[in-house]
């Protein structure tokens, strides 16, 4: 199965793509995250480190694919999780969709593409140009994370304007949104109301997520030696039973522009 993880800069997605990640991999599946942010950082929770991305390895071998091995590009993270960073064109110039296609084919040229059971893309969606809904091409399910504030959701709707697109041609499926760092989701539920889909879960802010960050770790590495933290990885434990159910999701009607800055502004 392949998974999409979409929604704004900053929301939360790589964090909660590495936590996902692992409760995927506790649930008996192998795993294998590939961060599509320009950024590099995506599985930084995972390894503790930022692992060489594909364009820096690509670069290196003079883009001599059969020079590239698995250990090359392929790191171990915790938890059993496999870890990639595409990496980003040079700054100002290039493209991040060439970059997400480079690396779908050197993983299939080292036969590494069809050896896992999921296959999670992290990648940056605040304005989903044609380069960056590149991961819809090879993905089941897209998710969202978003949190309750408008910016979010109108990236959100951004990015379910993408999927539905893709849609048309790929049998993807937009499994929902997931809350992130808010109590309150009064602002989600008008916008379901409007562009109907799942909430998979709503995560509040914790301080120890903020703190994870820091520490290069994910929160189930975190709860070996802090069980209080076993309720936060339920949260991600319930997100992956989630998706390994294989939800319906929807293919969804976005809004327009105009009429979303009305639903969720306040005058
Ligand atoms: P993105 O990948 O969307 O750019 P990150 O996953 O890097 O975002 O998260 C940005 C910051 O927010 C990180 O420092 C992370 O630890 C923090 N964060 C994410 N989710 C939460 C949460 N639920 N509570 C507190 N901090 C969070
Ligand atoms: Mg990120």
């Amino acid at each position: 199965m392949r998974l999409a993880v979409y929604g704004k800069g900053g929301i939360g997605k790589s964090t909660t793509s590495c936590n996902i990640s692992v409760a995927l991999a506790r649930r008996g599946k192998k795993v294998l995250q590939i961060g599509c942010d320009p950024k590099h950082d995506s599985t930084f929770t995972l390894t503790g480190y930022l692992i060489p991305t594909i364009i820096d390895t690509l670069q290196e071998k003079d883009f001599h694919y059969e020079d590239i091995w698995p250990e090359d590009v392929i790191y171990k993270g915790y938890g059993g999780v496999d870890c990639v960073e595409a990496g980003g064109p040079p700054a100002g110039a290039g493209c991040g969709g060439y970059v997400v296609g480079e690396t779908v084919k050197l993983l299939k040229e080292l036969n590494a593409f069809d050896e896992y059971d999921v296959i999670l893309f992290d990648v940056l969606g605040d304005v989903v140009c044609g380069g960056f809904a590149a991961p819809l091409n090879y993905a089941d399910y897209a998710l969202i994370v978003t949190d309750n504030g408008f910016d979010a959701l109108f990236a959100a709707n951004r990015i379910a304007a993408s999927v539905r697109e893709k849609a048309r041609t790929h049998p993807l499926r937009l499994a929902g949104l997931i809350g992130n760092r808010t109590s309150k989701r009064d602002l989600i539920d008008k916008y379901i109301e409007t562009v109907p889909m799942p909430v998979l879960e709503v995560l509040p802010l914790i301080e120890d997520i903020r703190v994870s960050r820091v520490k290069g770790k994910t929160l189930f590495e975190m709860a070996e030696t802090e069980a209080v933290l076993n309720y936060v990885c339920d949260y991600y434990l319930n997100i992956a039973d989630q998706i390994l159910a294989l939800p319906e999701g929807v293919v969804p009607k976005d809004a327009a522009d105009r009429d979303l800055f009305a639903l969720l502004s306040d005058f």
